[in-house]
Parts: structure tokens; sequence; C-alpha cells
């Protein structure tokens, strides 16, 4: 090496940032990362990790009622929000220790500060100029509200995560998967919630019936689904008042935005070098991560791929094989799984009943919709969905879907099925672990 002071420059230490810097340390380059704001980005500062934490917290609450069936008498005594969220908050910074001790072991050399491109091989951060062969923008995305008369009275996901009271009435603007998730949330906690959703729909994009048999769960909740986006929203005394497209309103003490993410190019310096982005304000790339400056490249929520953290690190992963391990394979965006850690879970892999008859596919599909077991001897009204979409001409499972408890940790066993290019006579060859709700993924015999 070279006229510069390291081979690879890092701005972000998200999913990716933090992957791909450590890893191609790892193989003996000189590497450096600049974080503005916290160790680990998104995902384990103001995403993933806290969320899935508070799902926990609104899950427990509700044992108390299944338990009764059990002849178990427990009682919610009270709920300490600000215990739940310190407690997160603890938990967070000791995985921010884990993250610098991961650089600092690997040999990466971290500035913290917001850091901005200068020119194609030098990036600046706190005044000081550092120059790299190779440059990786990883910088993630952030939250855009609705452009509506008050929308300065929005919280985004980043500030729900540390808010000073817990709500007794709040409204969620999306039906995305963030934001089923937060009023999931807020109303197994004992929050009177409400979504509004501009479609009259949740979670639209997955698996129509598997989303239809979701949402008709998650309202049983006593979640309220508003069909309308809000068209103002007004502070009063005591909280915010939320007009509606459709004229109707609704008095709540949080109004949360969670409509929409934008890939973060703040102050990034973008605009004076020549990287190209696309009709959605994504960083163009190739192939290999390279944006149209070719010693730039680009990865996870600033790219049009997947917005989930394992998306991010493979592809950090693919980006150390492709420019520092001369293997040139690119990475493969077939069956990812993913779920909504919604109450109860909807997980997925592979192609949606819409997407396999769209690509042309003659299906055959079959569907199990029944009451898990546990919830037998409770007053629950809860049921569990599952799906397979099947091609009828190679026998190949093509996608699977489910609505129910532990539906992510089953379907991430599903999808490596999926993945080898499992037939529907191999799932049916497979022996169930019975009793649980897992094994209906090999017994449903019937096509429906
Ligand atoms: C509420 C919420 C819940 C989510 N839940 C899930 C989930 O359950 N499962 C899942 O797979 N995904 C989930 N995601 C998505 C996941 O968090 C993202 O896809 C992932 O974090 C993207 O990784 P990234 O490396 O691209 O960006 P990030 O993780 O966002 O990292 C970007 C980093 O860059 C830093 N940065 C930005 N600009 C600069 C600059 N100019 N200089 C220096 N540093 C800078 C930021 O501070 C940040 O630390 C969730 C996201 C949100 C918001």
């Amino acid at each position: 090496m070279t006229q510069f002071d390291y081979d690879l420059f890092v701005i972000g230490a998200g999913s990716a940032g933090v992957r791909a810097s450590r890893m191609i340390a790892d193989e003996g380059k000189k590497v450096a990362i600049a974080e503005s704001r916290y160790l680990g980005g998104t995902c384990v500062n103001v995403g993933c990790v806290p969320k899935k934490l508070f799902v926990y917290a609104s899950e427990l609450a509700q044992t108390p009622h299944e338990a009764e069936g059990y002849g178990i008498e427990l009682s919610l005594k009270d709920f300490n929000w600000q215990t739940l969220r310190d407690n997160k908050t603890n938990e967070i910074q000791r995985l921010n220790g884990i993250y610098q001790r991961l650089l600092d072991n690997s040999g990466v050399e971290t500035h913290l500060g917001h850091a901005k491109l200068i020119d194609p091989h030098t990036v600046q951060v706190n005044d000081k100029h550092y120059t790299a062969d190779k440059i990786l923008l990883a910088t993630g995305s952030w939250p855009t509200h609705p452009d509506i008369p008050g929308k300065e009275f929005f919280i985004s996901s980043n500030e729900f995560f540390f808010m000073e009271q817990f709500p007794k009435k709040a409204l969620v603007v999306g039906s995305g998967y963030i934001s089923v998730e937060f009023a999931g949330i807020l109303n197994g906690l004992g929050c009177k919630t409400f979504i509004s959703s501009r479609s009259g729909k949740l979670l639209r994009g997955f698996d129509e019936s598997t989303r239809q048999f979701a949402e008709n769960e998650i309202l049983k909740k006593g979640i309220s689904l508003i069909k309308t986006p809000p068209k103002e929203i007004n502070k009063t005394q005591d909280g915010y008042s939320v007009t509606f497209n459709d004229g109707s309103s609704e008095e709540v003490d949080l109004v949360i935005g969670a409509a929409g993410r934008s890939p973060n190019l703040q102050n990034l310096g973008i605009e004076s070098l020549n990287i190209q982005l696309d009709d959605s304000g994504y960083i163009k790339v190739n192939e290999q991560y390279q944006t149209s400056t070719p010693s730039i490249f680009a990865m996870g929520d600033l790219i049009d791929t997947p917005q989930l953290t394992p998306v991010a690190l493979a592809e950090a992963m693919t980006f150390l094989k492709q420019q520092f391990k001369g293997e040139p394979k690119v990475l493969d965006y077939s069956n990812i799984p993913t779920a909504v850690f919604s109450q109860p879970n909807l997980a997925t892999v592979g192609l949606t009943e819409e997407e396999a008859l769209d690509q042309g596919f003659d299906i055959l599909r079959f569907e199990s919709d029944f009451k898990a077991l546990k919830l037998t001897m409770t007053d629950s009204t809860e049921r569990t969905y599952m799906k397979l979409v099947v091609d009828k001409d190679t026998d190949k499972v093509l996608g699977a879907h489910m609505v129910g408890e532990h539906a992510a940790e089953i379907i991430q066993g599903i999808a490596i099925a999926i993945k080898a290019g499992a037939t529907k006579a191999i799932f049916d060859e497979t022996l169930g672990i019975h009793p649980s709700s897992a094994e209906e993924f090999v017994t449903m015999r019937t096509p429906s």
C-alpha cells in the first residue's frame, strides 16, 4: 500500500458498517470507521433489539390471562415504563461496548463524529481529513413524516424508545411492520392504541391471505384501525387532536409517525461527487455495491434492497469477498425470511401467492388455521395460520407464511428447507415434532 491512510474508510457503524469493517480488517487491511451517534446503528439502538425487548414486555403483560385457565392466579400489579425503558437502555449500552471491543479487537480505527466525503478518496471527520483507497457508505436510513399541518408533533421510532411517560392513548401513523409492532407494544402494555392506515389495511405487501389473517388477529387484541390518513395535528391542553382525511378526529396523548424512512444522506457530501441516486432516492449501485464513483461503495438501508439487518450483514460479507478475497459471487436476494413481531407474530419466506402467480407459476396452496394447544384451556380466541405455496409442476415449495406464536422461530427453520429447494414431498416425508404448532408445516396434505 500506497499513498492512502487506509485501505478502506467506512462511514456509519451500523449493521453493514461494523460487519464490513471488522471482517475486512481481519483480512489484514487497514480500516477506519466513522460514527456520529451510536455504535451498532439503528438495529441495536433504536430498531430490532430494543423493539424486541419491548415486545417481550408487552407479551409478559398478557400472561395473567393465559395462566388463569391453568389454575394459576397471577395479577398484573403495575407496569413501570421508566424501569422498562431504563433497563433497555442499560442493555443497549452494554451492546455498544461490545461493538467497540469487536472493532478494537479487529484493529479497526474508530473516529467518533459526523463524516463527510471531500473527494473520491478523502473523508472529513471533526475537521480532520483521512484518505482511503476505497470508501464504504453505510449511513442507513432515517424516519420521514407525512407533510401535514402539525407534523412537528410526530415523534418517530427514534424517540419512542426514550419517551418520558408511557401514553394512555396513542395514534401510530403507518401500516407497515414498524407501525404494527409499535402498536402491539403500546396496546399490550395497556395504552388505548389506534393505527391510521392510508390504504385501510395493515402490512400490505405480505402474502395477502396471511396479511388478512394477521390483521384480523391484531385487531382482535384491541387495536383500532383508522382507515384514512391524518390531515392535521393540533396541540391541545392535554395532548393532541388529530383530524383525518375523512373528517373524523381523535384525541390522543402521543402521535407516532411510522409511515416511512428514507436513505440517510444528510450532509454526506455526495452532491459534490458523481454519486447517482435512483428514482426513489436510494444510492445507485451495481452488483458489487459500487456507486457511480468507482472508489465509493454503498450498502444497507442506503440502497434499494430489503431494509433488514441480515441483508445489510450479507451485503457486507459479499463486499468483503468481492473486493478483498477475489470471490466475484453476487448476493442472492431470493428467499429472505422476515418477521413482524406483532401479537401474534407474522413470519414469511419465499414467494407470496400473488408473486408466484405473477411470475407465471401454476400453484397449489396448502393452508391450516387452528387454535394453538397452549391456548385451548384459556379464553383466548387467538388462532394460528400456516400456508405453503407450491409449484404444481416441480412440487417445489415456493413460499411459507405463518401467523402465530413463535412464527419467526419456526419460519427460520423452514427457510433453510426452501433455500435448499425442498419439494412438498420432502415436507411430507419429514416427521413432525409432536405436539407443536410447527408440525403443521409437515402435515398439510390437502390443497385448498
Ligand atoms: C424501529 C425499527 C425496527 C426494526 N426492526 C428490525 C427487525 O426486527 N429486523 C431486521 O432485520 N431489521 C429491522 N430494522 C431495520 C434495520 O435496523 C436496518 O435495516 C439496519 O439497521 C440497516 O443497517 P445499516 O448498516 O444500513 O444502517 P444503520 O444500522 O442505520 O447504521 C447507520 C449508522 O450510520 C451512522 N451515520 C449516519 N450518517 C453518518 C455520518 N455522516 N457520519 C458518521 N456516521 C453516520 C448512524 O448514526 C448509524 O449508526 C428495524 C428498523 C427500525 C427503524
